[in-house]
């Protein structure tokens, strides 16, 4: 079977006790969309975001309020045992509120900076330089995280009059890509020379054009072995968010490239905010990276399922997955591996059903009121009547406690 290319090589972090590139595996990112200054908001959306899967969530520092708000947030998530790592995101005064809020400075297991808005002209080296010194004094690294919103005209400006007397002129959006690439790297560059490790950097240059994203990705990965954190910028709301992220970062994934994302989606008004990790966990458990939740493979439904039985069962069976699972990694160690079908007739219900764990074939328009299930590639029942969501529920729990729990301890003694 065809799989992922070899993971390019990068030198792995340690952001609050979770590893980034090296061996790891990829990690999941957030950021929360609340004011920080808010304690008590964004604990609790922290602590959402970290209880969905979460592994490292970023919060806005943007002003004193929010940096002196940081250690209170910490102190009461790790009251509440969530011990997530915090990234602090700066923009413009990172320094000075970095130098005023040592306890934000140690708070935070890492610092993300912009480097098109560190700071202008003849401030932005010695504001760069204080970041970096800072979190050389606090043992934290950093994220050098270019976005092409905010890309430093200064560089820009200068790539392009070369290009514009060049023999050889790249395409604007080619210029502008390196103008990408060369913030990040010259950053990085220029951290290492104050005195920061390698393991100390991550680098991200997103942007919000898919096919610029994996670009410039690819490039940047050719060039350089920091860790590299991967996010589609303004990925837009709902399904178009879902798929212009999974799309440009499934490919870099497929490339071996990336070794943290984060799905930037714009929640609906009063939207869950958690669908962000969510949507990385699916996509990276889709493409066979990690497991974190057993898969229901459902059909699409057609014209020989005309009652709406398999939806409700397929739903019903998914929901009961999503929410045992908290118990069920205690108990049972693995179950994330598990497989489960819900098929709505004999077209591929069964064929889909043997490739499952567990499957279940619902007779279709027309069919005889009969579901037969199949275990391991077997077929071990055929269930009738109203309540045969019950009953493959019941059958479902059972092959868990087989496979995971006490059963499969029982046959490997
Ligand atoms: S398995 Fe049957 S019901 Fe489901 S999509 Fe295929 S033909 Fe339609």
């Amino acid at each position: 079977m065809a799989g992922p290319a070899q993971r390019r090589r990068s030198v792995g972090v340690n952001v609050g006790g979770v590893m980034v590139g090296g061996d790891a595996p990829v990690v999941v990112q957030s950021m929360t969309n609340t004011d920080t200054a808010d304690i008590e908001a964004t604990v609790r959306q922290v602590a959402q975001l970290a209880r969905a899967g979460s592994e490292i969530v970023r919060i806005t520092v943007d002003r004193d309020e929010s940096a002196a708000a940081v250690p209170h947030i910490r102190e009461r998530l790790l009251q509440m045992g969530v011990d997530v790592p915090l990234v602090g995101d700066f923009h413009y005064i990172g320094h000075k509120l970095l130098t005023d809020h040592p306890a934000c400075a140690e708070a935070l297991a890492k610092y993300r900076i912009n480097p098109g808005n560190v700071g202008f002209k003849a401030k932005r080296d010695t504001q760069f330089t204080t970041l970096i010194e800072l979190a050389l004094k606090y043992d934290k690294p950093v994220r050098i995280g270019v976005n092409w919103g905010s890309l430093d005209e200064e560089l820009l400006t200068r790539l392009m009059d070369e290009n514009a007397v060049s023999r050889t002129p790249l395409s604007a959006a080619a210029v502008q890509r390196e103008a990408i690439i060369q913030s990040a790297l010259l950053s990085a560059q220029r951290a290492e020379e104050i005195g920061l490790g390698r393991d100390k950097i991550l680098l991200s240059t997103k942007v919000s054009d898919v096919q610029h994203l994996i670009a410039v990705y690819q490039d940047l990965a050719a060039r350089c072995d920091y860790a590299l954190h991967l996010g589609l910028t303004e990925a837009g709301m709902g399904s178009k968010g879902i798929v212009a992220s999974s799309a440009a970062l499934g490919i870099l994934l497929q490339q071996g490239i990336g070794d943290t994302i984060r799905i930037s989606l714009t929640p609906e008004p009063g939207g869950d905010r958690t669908t962000e990790v969510k949507v990385a966990q699916e996509l990276l458990q889709t493409m066979g990276f990690r497991q974190f939740l057993p898969v229901v493979a459902a059909c699409p439904g057609c014209g020989r399922t005309t009652s709406t039985t398999f939806q409700t069962l397929a739903k019903d069976i998914q929901d009961h997955l999503n929410t045992s699972m908290p118990e069920w990694r205690e108990r049972y160690p693995g179950v994330e591996a598990l497989s489960v079908a819900v098929m709505g007739c004999i077209v591929n219900g069964p064929g889909e059903s043997k490739h499952a764990n567990i499957g279940i074939s619902l007779p279709g328009t027309g069919e005889s009121p009969a579901a037969p299930v199949f275990v391991d590639g077997q077929k071990v029942a055929t269930l009738r009547g109203p309540d045969v969501a019950d009953q493959f529920k019941q059958m479902v729990a059972d092959y868990i406690e087989k496979k995971f729990g006490s059963g499969r301890r029982d046959a490997a003694e």
